[in-house]
């Protein structure tokens, strides 16, 4: 009798390919030949190889862009064709959602539930909503007056032009999501792209670059160079063939890419860190703020950069507030990805297991109580427990810094005109939160706040038409909906003397 053979699963097909970069549409090899280890962060144990590309490949990758910009089936592409092909991108994401998401779990740590939920259709949906932006990018006519030629006439108006090749160096924390966000404006305003994904989760981006082929991008329009941040990365912020780069990733690494790009003034827009207050007043409705609470800090184990990693709690409901978002947090399912229970994953590498561990102890040695969490899970993989920090303030690292992990700072607060300025005491201005049943209250602090995005009885609410951005040291510019348009596009003014 014939046993039954269970089919290996797309993405385990995928896994098991060569991998190759994208380069003017030819799959290559890193031109010195190195490649670079990749991770299951559930197991510790490397799992692929993709190429190691630098300088040499940069090169290779901006003169590809630049031809595919100047002169290529793409820049003569009339706007519908162009969002037919991004439409496209997006719908073969969702033909594809299954074996994206299980990379991207795979990759990244992530339970393969949320990356089907929400990283695979978030990402297609973007492409689907700049799809629609493509036939939609003009300038304006514009009647001038010009004081100083009484009686002459003129015919004024502004053309909105793409900028031109796209540095787009993104992190690993929503892999294919960020590429999502980054290449989707991109392809709408007519502009070329060389992308390069985090060197801890580059898969997803590869086969997401299968994908935009497959959907009918011509050669060169988007090219893939996988590799580190020091060569690759730092290559392509400072190339001289570059108009702008696009840049998602710690605000240490944000300050490295505008010195690369001052040399040339570029055109930079950065997403960058946080430490965003999430702020519960007395009168939220606490069934609701007390699972939001724990969500805006453990979604993504913490590895978001609008975490809600300041939870400011009105004293009256400070210990049940407390208490309740720890006890969620004592019942996180931490396990594998892959693991249809597990609710919560490693983080992403040994690294950031380094470093956010670093960060618990340097909190326990000042003296900063740990109400639930506080250590590391397991002997294998990079697992931490969702953490509750309470009596933290200025002066320890675990308020002051960005973790990027599971680890919420919950900090009580008496008078309600306190918080603004305790919120926005930080370097960083991102995403806030506010729980409340008072509208007074809330419409009266959001303009208070120094933050890109404000959450009000919500948290990590995102969608392709809510731009996305932070003030301060939060980065430049924003993501998404129709602001992102205008990062990519230069404006051309033209006075015709009639
Ligand atoms: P993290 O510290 O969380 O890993 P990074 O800001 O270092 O975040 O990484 C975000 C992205 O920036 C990654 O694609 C990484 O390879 C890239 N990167 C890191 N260092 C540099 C650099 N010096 N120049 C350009 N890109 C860099």
């Amino acid at each position: 009798m014939a046993t039954a053979v269970q089919a290996k699963s797309h993405a385990a097909v995928f896994l098991e390919q060569d991998k190759r970069m994208l380069i003017d549409g030819d799959w290559v090899q890193a031109r010195h030949g190195r490649t670079l280890e990749v991770y299951d962060p559930a197991r510790g144990e490397v799992i692929d190889h993709v190429p190691a590309g630098d300088a040499e490949d940069i090169d290779l990758a901006v003169a590809a862009a630049r031809r595919a910009f100047e002169d290529s089936d793409w820049s003569r592409m009339s706007a519908s064709d162009r969002g037919r092909v991004i439409w496209r991108i997006g719908d073969l994401i969702l033909e594809n959602a299954d074996e994206l998401a299980e990379l991207e779990s795979l990759d990244n740590g992530k339970p393969l539930g949320v990356a089907r939920a929400a990283d695979v259709p978030l990402a297609a949906d973007l492409f689907l909503y700049m799809a629609g932006f493509a036939t939609k990018i003009h300038g304006q006519t514009l009647p001038i007056s010009v004081p100083f030629a009484p009686g002459a006439q003129f015919h004024s108006y502004t053309l909105k032009e793409p900028i031109g090749v796209v540095g787009q160096i993104i992190p690993w924390n929503f892999p294919l999501l960020m590429a999502a966000w980054k290449l989707g404006p991109a392809l709408a305003t007519g502009c070329t792209i060389v992308l390069k994904p985090a060197e801890q989760t580059p898969l997803s981006a590869l086969r997401l670059a299968e994908i935009m082929l497959d959907a009918g991008l011509p050669d060169g329009v988007v090219n893939v160079v996988t590799g580190f941040g020091e060569t690759a990365g730092a290559a392509l912020a400072a190339h001289p063939g570059v108009d702008k780069i696009a840049f998602t990733g710690s605000t240490e690494v944000g300050k490295l890419i505008v010195k690369a790009a001052a040399d040339d003034l570029k055109r930079v827009t950065l997403e960058l860190g946080g430490k965003s207050p999430n702020v519960v007043f007395a009168d939220a409705d606490l069934e609701m703020a007390i699972p939001g609470a724990a969500n805006a800090i453990f979604f993504n184990h913490g590895q978001c950069c609008c975490a809600g990693s300041r939870l400011y709690v009105e004293q009256k409901v400070y210990d049940d507030v407390l208490a309740g978002v720890s006890e969620r947090a004592s019942q996180i399912k931490v396990g594998p990805g892959l693991d249809p229970d597990t609710e919560m994953g490693p983080l992403v590498s040994a690294e950031q297991l380094e470093r956010v561990t670093g960060y618990l102890q340097s909190g326990e040695r000042e003296g900063v109580r740990t109400v639930t969490g506080g250590k590391q899970v397991g002997e294998h993989g990079y697992f931490v427990a969702p953490t509750v920090l309470d009596g933290a303030g200025k002066g320890n690292r675990v308020f002051d810094e960005e973790i990027f992990g599971p680890v919420v700072t919950a900090i009580p607060f008496k008078d309600s005109a306190d918080i603004a300025p305790a919120a926005n005491e930080t370097v960083y201005g991102l995403a806030a939160g506010i729980w409340t049943n008072n509208l007074t209250r809330a419409h009266r602090l959001i303009p208070q706040l120094r933050a890109g995005t404000v959450w009000v009885n919500t948290y990590n609410i995102f969608d392709a038409a809510l731009p996305f951005g932070g003030y301060k040291q939060s980065g430049w510019g924003r993501e998404m909906g129709e602001e992102v348009i205008h990062e990519y596009t230069e404006t051309k003014s033209v006075c015709i003397g009639l």
